[in-house]
């Protein structure tokens, strides 16, 4: 059994992808190609915002929002310790201090009320520019509360929906939540590519222009024009043709996943087991990057993945360390019991396999491994 069977989907769609990819292979426009400007008006419309760009992945989005906010030095960004490394590293890409919030322990996502008092705690000496707000494994975080606090205090809010492509909040999709949205098409990803990919959503002209200059050497009205720093950042055509491929069957895996997703937690909690599921909030859908249980301590969740490993199911830790004890953050100075819920979610929590081809048969088979025997 795969974590993830990316090949299990290649066998549905491999007819389209390689007619695609060979097309782009033959026509020669391998950068920014017509696929690129295609899939960014699909993507745009999907989720319901005027202007979408496309970068080289999700950590580049949110170097490209950064950059184009003219966040750096000085400058506070607010951000979970619980959440992958690329959230906070971009933030220091662009010589800002990532500034902790811990995360509730129900949604694992960004605490609106720890925001506040970290906003109001920050040292002098840092201004506080932004908050990148995180939809851990595809739950969209609470954007209600968060936009209202960073409106109080002059942050802009980037969403961080690497994770969350396709969720929704109301009648809202991730990625369209805050002020600027960035997501991710690694391949793993709820909707993934064949390499590394990324997009960056707005309702504002002028920013996408902006995000279009940087991701191109900070090109300005002519090729060899440079009016300002930028990256190479651009999405490779190739890319963008499996992603339009992959679009067309994407609302039909994003069903497939909430299906595997409730087939577990119904059943988990109809055998009464001691695990806390996923809860997701009324007018709240997730992608379903990850579906992710607490154990009741941390012997019992390696009890349980050395069982599931044995028969050979595959699970993960996401994440078994929260970013404030990790090394590369260790020049922020803090240490255990500063984010006391992300420190404890890190003992406790493993993932499922999660992916829209996973059957009944598997998650019975898994299931009745989680029952203690
Ligand atoms: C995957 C991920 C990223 C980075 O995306 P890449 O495309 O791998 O650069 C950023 N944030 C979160 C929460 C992620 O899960």
């Amino acid at each position: 059994m795969q974590f993830v069977d990316l090949k299990a989907q290649y066998r549905v769609i491999h007819e389209e992808v390689e007619a695609a990819v060979l097309k782009v292979m033959r026509e020669g426009q391998y950068i920014m190609g017509p696929e690129v400007a295609e899939l960014e008006a699909e993507l745009a419309s999907f989720v319901g915002l005027p202007h979408c760009v496309s970068c080289a992945s999700g950590t580049d989005a949110l170097v490209m929002s950064l950059m184009a906010q003219g966040v750096g030095p000085d400058d506070a960004v607010f951000t979970p310790p619980f959440t992958f490394v690329a959230t906070a590293e971009a933030i220091a890409t662009v010589g800002a201090t990532p500034v902790f919030v811990d995360v509730e322990p129900r949604s694992f996502n960004l605490d609106p009320a720890a925001l506040d008092q970290a906003v109001s705690d920050l040292p002098d000496g840092l201004q506080p520019r932004a908050v990148i707000a995180v939809d851990l494994f595809g739950l969209p975080a609470d954007y209600a509360r968060i936009n209202a606090s960073a409106a109080a205090a002059g942050l802009t809010v980037i969403e961080d929906a690497a994770q969350s492509f396709g969720a929704r909040s109301g009648n809202a999709r991730a990625g369209a939540l805050a002020d600027v949205g960035c997501t991710s098409f690694f391949p793993a990803k709820p909707l993934g590519c064949y390499g590394d990919g990324g997009a960056i959503f707005t309702a504002h002209g002028d920013f996408a222009a902006l995000l279009r200059s940087i991701r191109v050497h900070g090109q300005g009205s002519h090729k060899y024009e440079n009016v300002r720093i930028g990256i190479t950042g651009r999405l490779d055509t190739v890319q963008a043709a499996v992603l339009l491929v992959k679009l067309k069957r994407f609302e039909r895996e994003l069903e497939d996943r909430q299906w595997v997703a409730d087939s577990y937690t119904r059943r988990i909690r109809e055998a009464g087991l001691p695990l806390e599921c996923p809860q997701i909030p009324d007018g709240t859908t997730s992608a379903w990057a990850q579906y992710s249980l607490l154990a009741s301590d941390s012997a019992e969740r390696d009890r349980i993945i050395a069982r599931l490993k044995d028969a050979g199911v595959p699970t993960m830790i996401y994440y078994p360390k929260p970013l404030h004890l990790q090394p590369a953050f260790a020049y922020l100075g803090h240490k255990p019991g500063d984010f006391p819920v992300s420190e404890d979610l890190s003992n406790r929590i493993f993932s499922l396999p999660m992916h829209p081809y996973l059957e009944g048969t598997d998650i019975q088979h898994i299931l009745a491994l989680l029952k203690p025997s």
